[in-house]
């Protein structure tokens, strides 16, 4: 997910482009399967703004069962990035000490993967499920409850229907 932007950087500020993205992608973390979307770059006072909607397919493990599973988020790419060399005089920049952002590489390519990387992050949910009404692990029996229905918690509702239970089931 490179691009050469150093054209960009030549033009006016508020210049644009539009590009698109649909690309397997791997070495991440979290596991970033595929990525795509379109959006644009524009030409800012010190850098360039990159702004876009992807959607990205990212795999998991349910915090319930610990099943593999894959979701697919929608992203809002919003972010600036700087450059860190001159594009017409390939004399190095000053970036600002704060700046806790984004770079663009010294060959003048943006490289969307980190970008694609905070946000997909950002937008994971803390406990993952494979479906909202995934049964998880019983951790009574050790069993996947999503394939077998075990009765270890049925049975101690309240102690009397358990008592009442075990004569009908006698
Ligand atoms: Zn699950
Ligand atoms: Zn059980």
């Amino acid at each position: 997910m490179n691009y050469n932007v150093a054209q960009l950087l030549k033009e006016p500020i508020g210049s644009q482009r539009a590009f698109t993205v649909g690309e397997p992608y791997a070495d991440l973390e979290p596991p970033v399967e595929y990525v795509a979307g379109a959006g644009r770059f524009v030409r800012t006072h010190q850098g360039v703004w990159v702004e876009a909607d992807v959607s990205v397919t990212v795999m998991q493990d349910c915090s319930r069962c610990l099943a593999d599973f894959n979701r697919t988020l929608d992203l809002e790419l919003d972010e600036e990035y700087l450059p860190q060399v001159d594009v017409r005089t390939g004399h190095r920049l000053d970036v600002p000490e704060d700046w806790d952002g984004l770079y663009i590489a010294d060959d003048h390519t943006l490289n969307l993967t980190e970008a694609v990387r905070q946000s997909a992050i950002a937008a994971l949910p803390l406990k993952p499920l494979c479906r909202p009404e995934c049964g998880g692990i019983c951790d009574r029996c050790g069993r996947d409850r999503n394939q077998f229905k075990c009765d270890c918690y049925e049975l101690d509702i309240d102690p009397r229907w358990a008592a009442l239970r075990a004569l009908i089931v006698d």
